[in-house]
């Protein structure tokens, strides 16, 4: 198959290039950033890199018009930039869904979504199945636009489907970790504390650690996502792709703590502080996965303490690699 990657060159999108082209795909990864992620596929005969833009229509228009399955995967994703770049972040997010999703449905070409967690917003009821309500913050919260322009993303591609025939799956991603995320000290928790735990500086927990999430490990992930893209009774559907164990954040750090026999010291850190007021904290999130394993009999088996191994031993020999 001929597949396009947009962000193809970001974490969860580099791991679907070299699960594909190890499958025997042709694969173009499209992206913003460079190949820093894909270094090691550069030069395959199966594979192309592009850097550019989503928003770049007459690109996109090319790319999907060569592909036979699109997986939609290029966003902004941290709550930092969607915070400080509200604007960008629904140019990404939102418009060039739209395009993407406008492009496929012309040709049926099916597109693989990547949603998010985020779009259940602060639902108290964990652990969440696929229709359960979404509880979201007003609009005047910056946090909220990548939450409500992935659920509008999702919104398109059903009534792209009832109105225009196209076809797609809906992966809806729970706080994924492993080797290549972000650059060490920046995006998401893990790879923040491990900057300062290899740093030795102190770790910053924001408010008191008792805010909840429930990490996913890549391998387990890119497992699940191409388990549902490629299995036709997962058409028109969404899926909770994570793990069921929640995990405080302050058992996070003293977990990764432990594994890694760092000696930093826990601090306590006001979100106010860290993001300003237009940040809200998500006090829960797990996920049922009860869809998935029934469809294709995927579950996460990668433990905590296996993938923090994994994920500290990568970030320990190679702190400074991945720039992004
Ligand atoms: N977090 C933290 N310290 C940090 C970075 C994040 O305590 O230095 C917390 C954050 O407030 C949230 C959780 O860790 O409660 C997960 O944050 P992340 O940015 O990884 O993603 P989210 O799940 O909020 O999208």
């Amino acid at each position: 198959m001929r597949i396009l990657i947009t962000g193809g060159a970001g974490f969860l999108g580099s791991y679907l290039c070299e699960s594909l082209i190890r499958d025997g795909n042709e694969v173009t990864a499209l992206d913003l950033a460079g190949p820093e992620r894909v270094k090691d596929l550069l030069g395959h005969k199966k594979f192309t890199f592009i850097q550019g833009s989503v928003l770049d229509k007459k690109l996109l228009k090319e790319e999907v018009g060569k592909s036979d399955l699109i997986f939609h995967f290029a966003a902004i994703a941290n709550p930092q930039t969607y915070v400080l770049k509200p604007l960008t972040t629904l140019e990404i997010d939102l418009r060039a869904t739209l395009d993407i999703l406008e492009l496929a449905a012309a040709k049926s070409i099916k597109v693989v979504f990547a949603s998010t967690s985020e779009i259940y917003g602060r639902n108290p009821n964990v652990p969440w199945k696929e229709d359960d309500e979404r509880v979201l913050g007003s609009t005047k919260i910056n946090r909220w636009c990548y939450a409500t322009a992935k659920a509008a993303g999702e919104h398109y591609c059903y009534a792209y489907r009832q109105q225009k025939g196209l076809p797609f799956v809906i992966v809806r991603f729970f706080n994924v970790y492993g080797p290549r995320e972000d650059d060490p000290g920046t995006g998401r928790v893990i790879p923040i504390f491990l900057k300062q735990f290899l740093t030795k500086e102190k770790i910053s927990v924001h408010g008191d650690g008792k805010q909840t999430r429930s990490f996913a490990y890549i391998d387990d992930v890119t497992k699940g996502i191409l388990a549902v893209s490629l299995s036709k009774k997962a058409e028109y559907m969404s899926f909770n792709i994570g793990s069921k164990r929640e995990t405080t954040i302050l058992e996070l750090a003293q977990i990764m703590k432990k594994m890694g026999r760092f000696e930093s010291e826990i601090a306590f850190i006001p979100h106010v502080e860290v993001f300003g007021e237009s940040y809200e904290d998500i006090p829960r999130r797990v996920p049922n996965v009860d869809r998935i394993k029934e469809i294709t009999g995927w579950k996460a088996t990668t433990s905590l303490e296996e993938g923090l191994k994994i994920t500290i031993d990568y970030y320990r020999k190679r702190p400074e690699t991945i720039k992004v």
